[in-house]
């Protein structure tokens, strides 16, 4: 090429690249115009509202999107972020800002903490706008109740902290990272230190504040009890707002007992952690042992050795907790100097890494706390791992270049009591261990360096290790370590159920599209692993009819219905030539008059009736014949 040509082509690339990016900015500014004038003029006080929306015009735009954003895996310049940034004080701007939304053609993005493990909160592929619950994250404590009101920006360590503010025998049996988001920690079911004693956050949660899609407030009584139970585990901003909870806040004592302690492979820890998986899970409700697997280098040497940490806490003194220990866990070798009685919010800290004596404000700054940098996975166990199973674990780990981590937390009591479909939550009786298996990216400048992208693909490998040990059928994972390997796909149930049926099983997945269809009908709240897909990503399949008999399903303020069966044809109301039909598979839209393509099986109800009809009659023939002949029949 001659060197005019090559002057020419870069000067054409550098010319192109830069009306490109000033295309985009002002195609993003000019386009998010039309939202923000909408959010204006919607609402009373303007000069109010200019406080409370940012669009990347806005210097404080990105430190507002950053500043929550708790996985720093997706502080990378190329994650798309929102149009705008809505921090509302109040309920009326989510109201305007869901009619805002959805007129200009935006998604949106509801963050509360900013934990997602996917980012899910505060990033999309498409157009969003991102409302940010920091601003409104009010506790009321009603302690002669026994109940808190708590808003949904609220974070774990404000309401730990305001409960402590007014007592020290109540607590609320929740996790323990204290910047984890009410709003998205409750939507996922929510475990924690407490719950071989009460059960999941979401079995504790007594009522709710909630936006639909039409920007209605409802409560438990005005939303129904479906819609109620699809809330509370079953992901939340896949049906509407949450704006707050009203929690059961339960007894502690006034002094709980913790412990912490190690063992290498040295110190036995194989063999410990093998009798771990029966005795935890099945020893008295008020203990719980979690514990945390690390492989590390051996001091100054070049060998390597497991570390498993058991973090013990104990609803009860060190004098009734030793026995215990001595008589079903002696191998463990707790000792009553590595016991600390202490405040249940004080223990919150301990398990955060924090001493005992930290003062427990800490708990209030969001600061405070580091963020992760990390990918996760999760699996749940229903039967013991084998002692070479769990070796070949370890050999796993230690292969891996010291970026791993497992967190596993016992089930059993309390958590048994429960049914898989009292709430979406389905992790039930025979559950085990929760297991938690985690890559950081520490030292990684992004999670798309070579390195970084080794210890992704170890992960993977660790999941493909641990598949013979942990659940199956379906392999049971934690919808709020939610995980995108698992599959985004949503178009028919069978890729859909694919992930669904992993976080909820398959009769609580299956409930949680039928309760989305009928709030959510067009699918305006949406994630990449949105129940609702599988049946209303195409919103042509939905079709307005007035009447019909069976179930409703489909919402009425939207004018259309469609009825349940898992088994047959349905007609979807008095237009007799259109029907939905849902498999186990996928729901087909039916119907010659739509424009649809024929289903394979295209009948009405009388045709559909006829054969039991017939059947009925030949029944009742040979019934007939046969009954007369033993009648003639001469006896002997
Ligand atoms: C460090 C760390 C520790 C954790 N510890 C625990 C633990 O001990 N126990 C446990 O069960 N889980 C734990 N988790 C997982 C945690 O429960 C989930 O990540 C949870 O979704 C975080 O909620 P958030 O509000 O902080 O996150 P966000 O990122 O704000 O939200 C998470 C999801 O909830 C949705 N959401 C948020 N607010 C609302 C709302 N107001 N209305 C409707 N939808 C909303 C978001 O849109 C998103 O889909 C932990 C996660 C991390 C990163």
């Amino acid at each position: 090429m001659k060197k005019s040509q090559l002057r020419s082509s870069v000067l054409l690339m550098v010319l192109s690249f830069l009306f490109s990016v000033s295309w985009a900015t002002s195609l993003s500014t000019s386009s998010s115009g039309d939202l923000i004038s909408c959010l204006q003029s919607n609402s009373n006080n303007v000069t109010a509202i200019s406080q409370l929306i940012f669009s990347p015009v806005n210097a404080s735009f990105l430190p507002i999107w950053q500043v929550a954003v708790q996985n720093t895996r997706f502080l990378k310049p190329s994650t798309p972020r929102p149009s705008v940034i809505v921090t509302p004080m109040e309920e009326t701007l989510i109201k305007t800002c869901v009619y805002c939304a959805k007129k200009h053609g935006y998604e949106i993005r509801i963050r509360s903490g900013g934990h997602d493990y996917e980012g899910l909160s505060y990033t999309a592929d498409v157009p969003f706008v991102m409302l940010d619950f920091t601003n409104m994250r009010s506790i009321d404590v009603d302690v002669a109740k026994r109940t808190a009101w708590v808003q949904a920006g609220a974070t774990l360590g404000e309401l730990y902290y305001k409960i402590s503010r007014e007592t020290d025998t109540l607590y609320f049996p929740a996790g323990v990272c204290p910047t984890v988001g009410v709003g998205g920690y409750m939507g996922g079911g929510g475990y924690g230190n407490l719950l071989r004693k009460y059960g999941t956050a979401a079995d504790n949660v007594l009522d709710a504040r909630f936006m639909d899609v039409d920007g209605n407030i409802l409560d438990r009584k005005s939303m129904g009890e479906d819609l109620f139970w699809a809330i509370r585990g079953g992901g939340s901003s896949s049906f509407g707002i949450v704006l707050a909870w009203k929690l059961s806040l339960v007894p502690v004592p006034k002094k709980v007992t913790v412990f912490i302690l190690n063992k290498t492979l040295e110190q036995g820890a194989t063999e410990i952690f093998h009798k771990y998986q029966y005795v935890a899970p099945n020893i008295d409700r008020n203990l719980h042992i979690r514990t945390q697997v690390f492989a590390e280098y051996i001091g100054n040497t070049t060998k390597k050795t497991i570390r498993i940490m058991f973090e013990g806490i104990y609803q009860g003194t060190t004098d009734t907790l030793l026995p215990l220990l001595y008589r079903k866990f002696p191998e463990l070798g707790v000792t009553r100097e590595i016991c600390e009685e202490i405040r249940m919010v004080q223990s919150t800290l301990v398990f955060w890494g924090l001493p005992s004596s930290t003062p427990t404000e800490i708990l209030t700054n969001r600061s405070a706390i580091a963020k992760l940098n990390n990918k996760s996975k999760s699996d749940y166990t229903r039967a013991p791992i084998p002692i070479r199973g769990l070796k070949k674990i370890w050999r796993k780990l230690i292969q891996n270049d010291e970026s791993a981590l497992l967190m596993i937390n016992p089930f059993g009591g309390r958590m048994a009591d429960f049914s898989e479909t009292a709430i979406p939550y389905p992790h039930r009786a025979g559950v085990l261990l929760q297991i938690l298996k985690t890559v950081n990216f520490n030292g990684q400048p992004s999670d798309t360096t070579p390195t970084s992208l080794r210890r992704i693909a170890w992960l993977r490998s660790l999941d493909a290790l641990m598949t013979p040990y942990v659940s199956n059928n379906p392999r049971e994972a934690y919808s709020n370590y939610n995980d995108l390997d698992l599959g985004v796909g949503s178009t028919n149930y069978q890729e859909a159920s694919v992930w669904g049926e992993r976080y909820w099983k398959r009769d609580n997945f299956k409930k949680l599209i039928r309760i989305k269809a009928k709030v959510d009908p067009h699918n305006f709240f949406r994630r990449p692993q949105t129940e609702a897909g599988t049946c209303l990503r195409n919103r042509n399949y939905l079709r307005t009819v007035s009447s019909g008999t069976g179930t409703a399903l489909g919402g009425s303020g939207s004018n259309f219905y469609f009825y349940e069966t898992d088994t047959r044809w349905i007609p979807a109301g008095s237009d007799s030539n259109f029907y939905f039909y849902e498999t186990d598979t996928r729901w087909i839209p039916a119907g010659s008059d739509t424009g649809y393509p024929e289903p394979a099986v295209n009948r009405n109800r009388a045709k559909e009736l006829i054969p039991d009809f017939l059947t009925l009659v030949v029944l009742g023939f040979l019934i007939f014949i046969f009954t007369k002949r033993k009648k003639n029949t001469p006896t002997p």
